[in-house]
């Protein structure tokens, strides 16, 4: 009876070993399974899923845009504000297209083919949104001043971005808010010519002594730009 029963001992504890060792290894495979699917994941997420957001200085080389009443041009502003909210999307790892990084432009001084150019851009990057940034205009000194966009409503993301934009803007307290606006009531070409979904942002009054000061200055420019960004990037 001892003999068998060393036996029977001895050969459940193989069978425990054998038992162990197997889920081991099952256990082994299970885990390099699911790293190797995640480091697939990341991967798409890198290179085919990262939204491209094309950023639209308004205005630029031929064209100044509006000026203000101390002689800052739109163009200058429009540049300025753009390249700091791309700077701010790039480093949160987004990837930007401008239509033009300098005053130099890469379209002639026709405004149809300006505007052309401008969404043409868009579309051959396959870009995801395309954001315009400009300032306002109205005569010096009516009173007329307030940040406003223009949207096609039909776009979800598009819609809430420019929500998020207002309210942000709002918080900075430089200006009062117009309201966003559909492209229904005032049709824009960059809007609703392009493929891609789109808005415009007018940032204030350039005519407006207190909008343009903020919008001109450093410290306003980084404050808008941050608030643009974070906008977008809510609902990226
Ligand atoms: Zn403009």
């Amino acid at each position: 009876m001892r003999t068998i029963r060393r036996w029977l001992r001895l050969f459940i504890l193989f069978a425990v070993i054998g038992a162990l060792s197997a889920a081991g290894i099952h256990a082994y495979e299970w885990i390099s399974d699911k790293t190797a699917t995640s480091t697939l994941q990341v991967e798409a997420a890198s290179y085919d899923t990262t939204p491209i957001i094309v950023l639209d200085a308004g205005h630029g080389g031929y064209d100044t845009g509006s000026i203000s009443y101390d002689g800052v041009y739109e163009k200058d502003i429009t540049l300025a504000i753009t390249q700091k909210t791309g700077e701010l999307l790039q480093k949160a790892g987004y990837s930007v297209v401008y239509t033009r990084i300098d005053d130099e432009v890469s379209w002639s001084d026709d405004n149809k083919d300006d505007l052309r150019t401008r969404v043409a851009i868009a579309e051959e990057a396959a870009a995801d949104y395309y954001i315009s940034i400009h300032t306002n205009a109205s005569t010096y000194g009516d009173g007329a001043s307030g940040f406003e966009a223009y949207l096609n409503y039909e776009n979800e993301t598009i819609a809430a971005m420019a929500s998020s934009i207002e309210s942000n803007l709002m918080e900075l307290q430089y200006t009062q808010s117009r309201g966003l606006k559909s492209t229904e009531d005032t049709s824009l070409y960059v809007i609703d010519s392009n493929s891609v979904p789109a808005m415009l942002l007018e940032l204030g009054f350039i005519t407006d002594s207190a909008d343009a000061a903020y919008m001109s200055s450093e410290d306003g420019q980084n404050a808008i730009a941050q608030s643009i960004a974070q906008g977008i990037m809510e609902h990226l």
